[in-house]
């Protein structure tokens, strides 16, 4: 991809952001480098198992199995049919026959597009907020992650399938000697969040509302009418779940880590919410803020992946606390240049 301009970076569309993250080459479907990997799988806690995202490989999710005596609870299920099969493979070998649950963090492709599979052989619990916004927005994200961002294969024989169970705010899954809560707060990186935890080991699993050693993922695109992430609820959620005090934090992509992770991720979100209140209230215009913020973030965390979002996280703070909707045509105009 050439964008000659030396700005160019900062004013790209999300979706474009993805394209180059995913080094997208013309024509080449990437759906093969997009599948779980089960050599990965580790026991973060007793009867907790994670397909864990060691390398950091985009589009590939942390995957989690938790057991119990009587049933097996898989949260998320990776990206499309193969993933999905491989994860389900997983969930039976350490169920033994017994019950299975689905759960997914949130709707996006890569968490919950593989949730066909396990219709009929699992038991699929959402929050309604996430069964709604799947309904809403599944089909565009579809399209976008066909077409755009070249998994096309691995969603061909995608299929839209409802929960069996639906919950409100919160529910909880007796596992047998293992009790897991699901909860839905308000809208954050999506509508319907989910926070998964097993209380009695301080564990905790996130989904995109947090990524380890990385930049945060803001799904702002307007060319998919899709624009409610809302990072003020975002950080509200991660301060709960920090006071929680969790031993194990697993994140939507990354390796699984701890309350640490928490604590960088809150702090960084503040960094940015003063930053940009501060240059907004001196009449910095977004171009600007995000010419001289992005540098600063970078510098401040160097080993993060995903520095290519940060524009991004600036550009939604800036809109959120800054009123700043009207220049979207702006951005949009230089980067389709
Ligand atoms: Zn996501």
């Amino acid at each position: 991809m050439s964008l000659r301009r030396p700005l160019a970076r900062l004013f790209m569309t999300p979706v474009l952001v993805w394209a180059c993250s995913l080094a997208l080459a013309a024509n080449k479907d990437l759906s093969r480098e997009k599948i779980v990997d089960l050599d990965h799988l580790t026991e973060v806690s007793p009867g907790v198992h994670v397909i864990e995202d060691k390398d950091h490989v985009v589009l590939v999710p942390n995957v989690t199995l938790i057991t119990g005596k009587d049933a097996v609870l898989v949260v998320d299920t990776g990206l499309g049919t193969e993933s999905a099969r491989r994860v389900l493979q997983t969930a039976e070998r350490l169920a033994k026959g017994k019950r299975l649950y689905l759960t997914t963090t949130h709707f996006h492709p890569e968490h919950g597009f593989g949730a066909h599979v396990f219709k009929g052989k699992a038991t699929l619990i959402y929050n309604r907020a996430q069964r709604d916004e799947l309904l809403k927005k599944g089909p565009a994200y579809r399209r976008l992650f066909s077409e755009r961002l070249g998994v096309a294969e691995a969603l061909k024989d995608m299929r839209f399938v409802l929960p069996d169970i639906v919950y409100e705010r919160e529910a909880e899954i007796d596992l047998g000697g293992r009790v897991v809560r699901l909860s839905h707060h308000q809208p954050a990186h999506t509508l319907g969040d989910q926070v998964v935890s097993v209380p009695a080991q301080g564990v905790v699993i996130l989904g995109d509302l947090l990524e380890t050693k990385s930049f945060p993922i803001f799904p702002w695109f307007p060319e998919i009418e899709d624009t409610d992430v809302d990072p003020v609820n975002w950080r509200e959620i991660l301060q709960a779940v920090e006071r929680t005090q969790p031993k194990v934090v697993i994140p939507g992509h990354g390796p699984v880590g701890t309350a640490r992770d928490l604590t960088e991720a809150v702090r960084h979100m503040d960094t940015v919410r003063d930053e940009v209140t501060k240059r907004c209230s001196s009449g910095q215009d977004l171009a600007s803020i995000q010419k001289d913020l992005t540098p600063l973030l970078r510098a401040q965390h160097p080993d993060w992946e995903l520095q290519d979002w940060i524009a991004n996280e600036i550009l939604v703070y800036h809109t959120r606390l800054c009123g700043s909707a009207s220049e979207l045509g702006l951005f949009d105009k230089v980067a389709r240049e």
